[in-house]
């Protein structure tokens, strides 16, 4: 990041007419995007800018909106997948707060989970949903509130057991909420204006207060021209409701921009679609069993009735036989039931509402008792309720076998959770992986009026290198048919571990793919010390090993999986990262569920196949090669170990043949092979002298 102070060198007035507010040198890349967002400003709308990580798009779409937004009264909501990307925006922020000459609030949102002092740490709220914790929330405030009303606050906080586990039941009331009742908005407003605390920061300060982060924030909402927050609270109806509420403004005063936005279209196809997992019923029954059986209206009890619906699912799970997933016929489900219990449709509607009241009895009875209201027949009851809405062309019903056994109505079309988008006065959808615009654009349903932008990598082109191999592929059809292929595979890629001297990362399109090139004979040529994601690994250790792999000597190897924890969640900055191979296309896996939704999108607009299965492997590529090269000083080789790739030259900049890889990488890195060939026989790994990290 450039310093505030240093004066611009291109006459940013001159080429946009509206960045007074940038707070450093314009950068070439920067220029295009300045403009765009000045105009797009003017005239609302959406704006698509697919550009390099690394090339200051925060700041450059910042700043000309913050005038925008400062002169039109609007609010801008800008929209974040991770902590470190809210972190970055509000460092900008306040960057360009130098250059006003009044103070600036910009706030960082986070949910309840991560908020709530009150609750943290008590072992029933783990796994709780947002509705259940804003319900136990919302009691603890009442009963605040009634005792601020007659003048009884819960100060200091309640007194928590010092060891053992806290119980639900022991809280009454929220003595973090009383404190935001007390607290001197003006003076927090003024505290936090222009320094504008990173969102740890923030919770810190209030901790230090014994003031809840979530409600401070809510509070504090209404008077910040910038929020950041992830995002849920826009995509979520409730939570957005609640959010405009709180910033006090209509939709169409929000200036929304949404970071990292290649995935959303997958995001809001998942937050859309309803699934009832198996594993839902099974504790819906026990929860019957616990409490004891009841009739239904004219029909069976409730627990025969439950044991008739997981059975209609295990059922169906059996008729796609070794599938992960197949196709449910229209009306499948509802079918299978009746002809179990016998009766018509309209009383099954019946018997679905006597189990959501029963359920939301329960629900009321464990909140009065200050225990988590949860219930599993009240989840189950409802789902299947809405279940005969859910229709095509918007949802096609799926069951699946895999990642576990569920029925599902998967939501095909994201312009529908869209819509608030499209709502705003403008919007501007950011990524380094934004291409194709087009395909992003018509899933989300901007219109053929979005502004598409791409801004060209300004990195030097010499920094980084595009190989593929032109014999081998992970072609499904080929791996059937070639029992050679695996430990041909494994083969090839020993020997580019052996050619390339620096620390290299290996991603596969899935973990099973890895494991069996890793049993055919891959294992055996890793260096010691190497990492291997798995999603068995919880975050935080996994983290751990990548810090060992990224301080260790050179020549360390990491595997992982396109579109996984690392391929799309870290950065390795310099040395730490100077060659990456994936391995195979990352194709999605050809599910009956992308089946379905590569035809609504042919039928949609003609492009199913680019859209559904190109579309998502050129992201999944380009992510992966992003993570070495992340500013104008990183370089790398890139290789793609299929001969597929020619499919994507046109984002591979001078795409060739892997060739003689040993020697293009001791003229690219200008160092010697970590390995050197044994004479007359084969290749042999040194040792490298790497501590033992644990395996991820
Ligand atoms: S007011 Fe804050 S600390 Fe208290 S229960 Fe609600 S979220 Fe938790």
């Amino acid at each position: 990041m450039e310093s505030p102070g240093d004066p611009p060198t291109t006459s940013a007035e001159s080429s946009t007419g509206s960045t007074a507010l940038f707070p450093y040198r314009l950068r070439p890349g920067q220029e295009p995007i300045v403009r765009a967002i000045s105009e797009i400003a003017r005239t609302g709308g959406p704006l698509l800018i697919d550009a390099a990580t690394g090339s200051g798009k925060t700041v450059a779409t910042l700043a000309p909106l913050l005038e925008h937004a400062e002169q039109a009264d609007h609010r801008i909501l800008y929209l974040v997948r991770t902590h470190a990307q809210e972190v970055q925006v509000l460092q900008e922020a306040r960057a360009i707060s130098h250059r006003l000459d009044h103070p600036l609030l910009a706030l960082g949102l986070e949910g309840r989970q991560r908020r709530c002092f009150l609750l943290e740490g008590i072992h029933e709220m783990k796994g709780a949903t947002a509705e259940e914790h804003g319900k136990l929330c919302a009691d603890r405030k009442r009963a605040t509130q009634r005792a601020f009303d007659e003048g009884t606050l819960l100060t200091p906080p309640p007194e928590l057991p010092e060891e053992g586990p806290v119980d639900l039941t022991d809280l009454d009331g929220c003595a973090y909420y009383a404190r935001v009742l007390q607290a001197d908005l003006d003076a927090l407003t003024e505290r936090f204006s222009t320094k504008l605390p990173s969102p740890s920061e923030f919770n810190e300060y209030s901790r230090s207060e014994n003031l809840c982060p979530y409600e401070l924030s809510k509070k504090l909402a209404g008077r910040a021209r910038i929020l950041t927050a992830p995002y849920a609270f826009f995509f979520h109806p409730h939570i957005r409701q609640s959010l405009l509420a709180w910033m006090g403004v209509p939709l169409d005063r929000v200036d929304l921009v949404i970071d990292e936005a290649h995935n959303v279209p997958d995001q809001l196809r998942e937050l859309a679609t309803v699934s009832l997992p198996q594993e839902s019923v099974r504790r819906a029954r026990a929860e019957l069993a616990e409490r004891g059986d009841f009739q239904l209206p004219d029909g069976p009890g409730a627990a025969r009735f439950l044991e008739i619906v997981q059975r209609s699912i295990d059922q169906l799970v059996e008729r796609i036989g070794d599938d992960e997933d197949g196709i449910l016929p229209p009306n499948a489900l509802e079918d299978t039931l009746l002809t179990e219990i016998g009766g018509t449709s309209h009383r099954l509607d019946t018997w679905l509402g006597a189990l959501a009241s029963w359920g939301e009895t329960l629900r009321e009875e464990k909140r009065r008792q200050r225990r988590l209201p949860r219930s599993w027949v009240h989840t189950v009851a409802l789902t299947l309720l809405s279940w005969p809405q859910l229709e095509p062309p918007g949802y096609v019903k799926v069951v699946s076998r895999a990642p576990r056994r569920a029925i599902e109505a998967y939501a095909l079309d994201a312009r529908v959770p869209a819509e608030a988008v499209r709502g705003c006065h403008l919007s501007v959808h950011l990524s380094g992986t934004l291409a194709p615009l087009e395909e992003y654009r018509d899933s989300l349903g901007l219109g053929e009026s979005a502004k598409l932008l791409s801004v060209p990598s300004q990195f030097p082109p010499q920094n980084r290198k595009f190989l593929y191999d032109p014999e081998l592929t992970t072609r499904f059809e080929d791996l059937r048919t070639d029992p050679t292929l695996l430990p041909r595979l494994a083969d090839r890629l020993a020997e580019i571990l052996q050619d390339l001297p620096v620390k290299t990362a290996l991603f596969f399109p899935s973990f099973d793919l890895m494991n069996r090139v890793l049993a055919a004979g891959l294992q055996s040529a890793l260096p010691p010390g190497h990492v291997i994601e798995s999603p068995r690994v919880p975050m935080a250790d996994l983290w751990r090993s990548v810090e060992v792999f990224k301080k260790g000597p050179e020549g360390g190897v990491l595997l992982g999986v396109t579109g996984g924890r690392i391929a799309e969640g870290l950065d390795f900055p310099d040395e730490e990262l100077e060659a990456v191979v994936v391995v195979g296309i990352p194709y999605p896996k050809p599910t009956a569920k992308r089946e379905a939704l590569r035809r609504f999108l042919d039928q949609e607009t003609g492009h199913g196949w680019e859209y559904c299965h190109e579309a998502p492997a050129q992201r999944a590529i380009l992510q992966s090669f992003g993570r070495m090269i992340r500013s104008e000083n990183d370089r790398g080789i890139a290789i793609v170990v299929d001969r597929r790739a020619t499919t994507f030259e046109g984002v591979l900049p001078g795409l060739a043949p892997l060739g003689d890889l040993r020697a293009t990488a001791k003229q690219f890195y200008g160092r010697k092979a970590r390995w050197i060939p044994l004479p007359g026989g084969p290749q042999a790994p040194t040792p490298v002298p790497a501590p033992d990290p644990p395996k991820a």
